[in-house]
């Protein structure tokens, strides 16, 4: 049975781009008979707002989705499903990662960071010392990712994201690990995000490889392209794209909205719900340039 998830960040109020997302996921799992589990990534703490929490909600309802798993509402969040209720968890991920050898202690600065290359690769910092955030040290080979759609894209970890985070300076768990141990404990099989994160799934598969995770390895991945606006910028709450809470609140109903995203999709057909796509193939859900 296909299992996959959608898993938005309570740091900011959604916009188009993840609804694409939101879409893409829901269609490909409620034609295949699948499990939806819906996950949130709110690990960062001090990034998380209340206000962002109950924006995932309230969208969802809106956009007339539901799950099978994870959270109903924000306190079902906060009291049973929380990222912060997972920290053990993280650890040891974090030995088990510390024990394949490749972990290496980093005490730059962001600024030092932002002028000059890391170097703390070769000073073999003792790794418990405070302020000191954990990197992984990537490969110079590149590593083969298999997209459902564009088949195997190699990425070279050296050239997108060199000796990445796994645990910040501030000891809070980096995406990279937490959405990997994530997706390991919920028999993630399939996982659709946006092309931004083609690297993040190299990133994630090299970790996978260095557990012995081999699960991980078998997940379908899709990377779908992203919304650009007409300037060319990427529809996300930096662009100034309008959240859907703006969209919500000036009054655009349910069916408004679908009839929106079909025009953004260029459908032939004009769709007024989410279950009206559900007769969009999988296939064509795949080969976005047809729905797109
Ligand atoms: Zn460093």
């Amino acid at each position: 049975m296909i299992r996959s998830r959608i898993a938005p960040t309570p740091s900011g109020y959604l916009h188009i781009g993840n609804a694409l997302n939101f879409i893409l996921v829901w269609l490909w799992v409620r034609k295949s008979g699948g499990m939806l589990w819906l996950r949130i990534d709110d690990r960062d703490t001090p990034r998380s707002r209340p206000e962002h929490m109950d924006d995932i909600f309230r969208t969802l309802e809106w956009m007339g989705i539901d799950w099978d798993e994870g959270p109903q509402t924000p306190d079902e969040e906060a009291r049973i499903y929380s990222q912060t209720l997972r920290s053990g968890r993280y650890d040891e991920m974090t030995q088990l990662l510390i024990g394949s050898g490749e972990v290496f202690a980093c005490a730059c600065s962001r600024r030092e960071i932002h002028e000059r290359a890391c170097a703390c690769r070769s000073m073999r910092l003792p790794l418990d010392r405070p302020d000191t955030a954990l990197r992984i040290a990537t490969s110079t080979d590149p590593i083969s990712v298999c997209d459902a759609k564009a088949g195997s894209i190699s990425v070279s970890l050296d050239n997108e994201m060199k000796d990445f985070v796994i645990r910040r300076r501030d000891a809070i768990p980096a995406y990279q690990l937490v959405s990997l141990t994530d997706d390991i404990d919920h028999d993630i099989n399939l996982i659709i995000r946006g092309d931004d994160l083609l690297s993040s799934t190299a990133g994630q598969l090299y970790l996978a490889s260095l557990l012995g995770a081999s699960a991980f390895s078998e997940i379908s991945f899709y990377h779908h392209p992203l919304l650009y606006n007409e300037q060319g910028h990427k529809l996300s709450k930096s662009s100034g794209s309008p959240s859907l809470k703006a969209l919500r609140e000036s009054g655009v109903t349910q069916a408004q909205f679908y009839m929106m995203m079909s025009d953004i999709l260029r459908s032939k057909e004009k769709y007024t719900s989410l279950r009206e796509m559900l007769e969009v193939e999988i296939e064509v859900l795949k080969q976005p340039s047809l729905f797109f």
